[in-house]
């Protein structure tokens, strides 16, 4: 049987997986490799935690299918080039990535593979629908989301999910520069992650199974909680996506086919609610695709003029370690920093306070996130930023800063959030807990909170910093586009 290297990047599965399904269709002897090269690799410090093991579950499903993972490093054309040489393989499969670097090495390996006289074939798996096929009417990329959502819903259901290789020929030849997974070195040393492993598990049949009880338990109540992050209301398979564990086609089918099956009211609301957020994740990627700079510079360019504060380095240090003084910002904060992960309302809220009250550059934030969330994305992660801060595609205008008081207020009324997150507070009764420094002293003490002891004084007045935020945005409104 000719055999063909399989690349797998940010697709670490075995269904739903077209650059495998062809390859074993086509008749070959799949040769599962995955390249790590630490020169390029700027994967944020949670997510090389969650590759590590999402690596180790690939290994070991592709082992029950009697294959197994080639791992190589270093640059990605000579190893696959050093792969294909050694094991005789005359072609190259691989699923498409669509951020710059991803893209880039994309045409490198096209090239080189084709100077070498290998074939190649790529595919479409990562989206919904490829960034260059899908755009406006004039063939323009989208810039605002109701119209993508909206061509999305009318171009019909995505592609038909393949199902995983039911069994996989042994490997004859092995590459010769193969290294063991822990080789890598993708584990912090410190012990920070000793918390992930009771948040999460990585590998595909997880993901699985954390759609099946997202499913049954949480899809219905989808649109009423999603916004309560003392809730499990959200399905919580970001890092599954980000690493491609589970694709968002079949995502989309599983959820379209529970609804058919549903005779209680809301369902099919729910299942469009669930599906925009997923459009959201492809209007993201289409934004990356189209404007690569998306990560460094705002798409709108009236910002790159933005006055931000200069001197803001001992605030950035109490928001990242959840020391600002605002219950709500630190909560969030606290979960990021021990599970990896935050709710996504309340990562609005955080990168309001930061971009907005205290005038902190976006791109500090992102940078933070890139590196403590397990599904730190560049498309989302750059996309939500720009949108907190105002100055994305189709973001939330300026003027509109959020009171992480009120919000708090809100979503954790009986601030059973807070209380999870910090534990400081977590004897304040309801009516405080979002504004320890407005609650009379004997409430304070009789839950045991001395503010600027126990617990910080709030680092920012937030009604101050509003209009200085304000003045702040009205000199860059002045500008044209
Ligand atoms: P669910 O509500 O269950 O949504 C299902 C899926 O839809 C998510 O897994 C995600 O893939 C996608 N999705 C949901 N909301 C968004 C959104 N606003 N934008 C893009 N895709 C979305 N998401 C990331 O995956 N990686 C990031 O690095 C990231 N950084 C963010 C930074 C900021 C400042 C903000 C405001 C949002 C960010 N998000 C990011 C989006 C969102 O917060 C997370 O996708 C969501 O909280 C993940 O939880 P979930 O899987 O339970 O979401």
């Amino acid at each position: 049987m000719p055999c063909a290297l399989v690349w797998f990047r940010n697709d670490l599965r075995l269904s739903d997986h077209p650059a495998l399904h062809t390859a074993v269709a086509q008749g070959y002897t799949a040769v599962p490799v995955y390249i790590h090269d630490e020169s390029t690799a700027d994967t944020g410090a949670a997510s090389r935690w969650w590759l590590h093991h999402s690596l180790h579950a690939l290994q070991q499903d592709l082992q029950r299918l009697g294959s197994r993972l080639i791992i190589l490093t270093g640059d990605s054309s000579a190893a696959l080039l050093g792969a294909a040489r050694d094991t005789g393989a005359r072609t190259l499969f691989w699923n498409r990535r669509y951020d710059p670097a991803g893209t880039a090495q994309d045409q490198q390996v096209e090239a080189a593979l084709a100077a070498a006289g290998i074939a190649t074939q790529s595919f479409s798996a990562a989206l919904l629908r490829e960034p260059a096929d899908f755009g406006k009417a004039d063939g323009s990329p989208y810039r605002v989301f109701t119209p993508f959502w909206k061509a999305l819903q009318k171009a019909g259901p995505p592609r038909v999910p393949l199902a995983a290789p039911a069994t996989l020929p042994g490997i004859e030849k092995l590459p010769r520069r193969g290294v063991a997974l822990k080789a890598l070195g993708l584990l912090p040393a410190s012990g920070w992650d000793r918390q992930f492993y009771t948040h999460w598990q990585p590998g595909e049949s997880t993901a699985w199974n954390r759609l099946q009880a997202f499913l049954d338990d949480a899809l219905l109540d989808y649109p009423q909680d999603r916004d309560r992050p003392a809730l499990p209301g959200t399905s919580g398979l970001s890092p599954h996506l980000h690493f491609g564990e589970i694709t968002p086609a079949r995502i989309w089918h599983l959820a379209q086919a529970w609804a058919a099956g549903q005779s209680r009211s809301g369902a099919i609301a729910a299942v469009e609610a669930f599906l925009r957020q997923i459009a959201w994740r492809d209007f993201a990627h289409h934004l990356l695709f189209h404007f690569p700079h998306l990560r460094e510079r705002p798409l709108d360019a009236r910002y790159d003029a933005f006055p931000w504060a200069t001197d803001y380095a001992a605030a950035l240090a109490a928001w990242q370690h959840g020391e600002t003084g605002i219950p709500v910002i630190d909560a969030g904060m606290r979960q990021l920093w021990r599970s990896g992960w935050m709710h996504n309302r309340v990562r609005m809220l955080c990168a309001s306070l930061l971009t907005k009250n205290l005038l902190v550059p976006w791109q500090q934030g992102a940078r933070w996130f890139a590196d403590t969330l397990v599904d730190a994305d560049v498309a989302n992660n750059s996309f939500g930023w720009q949108w907190a801060a105002g100055c994305g595609a189709d973001a939330a205008p300026w003027f509109r800063i959020f009171n992480p008081v009120t919000q708090g207020e809100r979503f954790d009324g009986d601030g059973s959030y807070v209380r999870r997150w910090v534990p400081e507070l977590q004897q304040l009764p309801a009516q405080w807990i979002h504004k320890p420094w407005q609650a009379p002293a004997p409430v304070l003490a009789a839950a045991g909170v001395t503010p600027g002891e126990n617990y910080p004084l709030p680092i920012i007045d937030l009604a101050e910093s509003r209009t200085r935020a304000l003045d702040a945005w009205s000199q860059v409104k002045q500008q044209r586009r």
